[in-house]
């Protein structure tokens, strides 16, 4: 059997890009019958076992993400001890693989949820590290002004819970209510209800719009989306 670049053969199993590959070697993550190799153009052949974090490379798929208009009302958990319905039961009628979500949403909480098939890119991306910005949009009961959203800039500690840098606008009021967009890095749990609510503010819709470079556009409430392969390379 004829001889190919390790990076290539991982490539062409269609576990990630050429590129992707060699980053990978170079960590280390890659072996080869059992050796580590760091050097990408190393050669394998048919019948090298080639193992990837572990796994044979084989056995390993490739990373899939989905977009997901998440409805109000759906629990973002395996299992709901209350019984309530949760997103992956919805979720059932897509026949998507075994997915996992990355980050959550609370129950009333509607817009864009990631779906992944690779746990290792549901810790990555939910590390406090990585800091995705997730964009919101808003309707609380109350008023603002414009300076008290200002200073959500410098962060601000609620119930002894600090927050980070939030930024926010006011778009515009609606009866009692007013809208907002809202932006931050981390996704702390009931963060936007928490920190507009130390403000005065009553948040009585939530919708996310976008987490990272995905955005929710007009993806309609209930339907997935796979995000393309190509589009995955270049954001991951
Ligand atoms: N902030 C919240 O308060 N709830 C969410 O579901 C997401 C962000």
């Amino acid at each position: 059997a004829g001889a190919d670049r390790l990076a290539k053969v991982m490539a062409r199993a269609g576990l990630c890009s050429r590129r992707d590959a060699e980053l990978w070697i170079k960590e280390g993550r890659v072996s080869v019958n059992g050796r580590k190799v760091v050097t990408p153009a190393f050669n394998v052949t048919q019948d090298d076992k080639i193992m990837v974090d572990g796994e044979p490379l084989a056995a390993r798929e490739a990373t899939r993400v989905w977009m997901y208009h998440k409805p109000p009302g759906l629990v973002v958990t395996e299992k709901d001890p209350e019984g309530r319905e949760t997103i992956f039961e919805a979720l059932e009628e897509h026949d998507l693989p075994r997915v996992v979500t990355i980050g959550r949403l609370d129950i009333n909480t509607e817009g864009l949820l990631l779906l992944t098939n690779d746990g290792g890119l549901k810790r990555v991306l939910e590390l406090p590290a990585t800091g995705w910005l997730r964009k919101y949009r808003v309707r609380a009961f109350g008023s603002v002004t414009q300076e008290q959203l200002d200073a959500l800039k410098q962060g601000i500690t609620v119930e002894g819970i600090h927050y980070g840098p939030i930024e926010a606008t006011l778009e515009r009021s609606q009866g009692a209510n007013v809208w907002l967009e809202v932006a931050l890095r981390e996704g702390k749990n009931r963060e936007v209800k928490n920190v507009l609510g130390a403000l005065g503010l009553e948040v009585n819709r939530l919708i996310r719009i976008s987490y990272g470079p995905f955005q929710l556009g007009d993806l309609p409430p209930g339907k997935v989306e796979a995000v393309k392969a190509r589009v995955l390379r270049d954001q991951l």
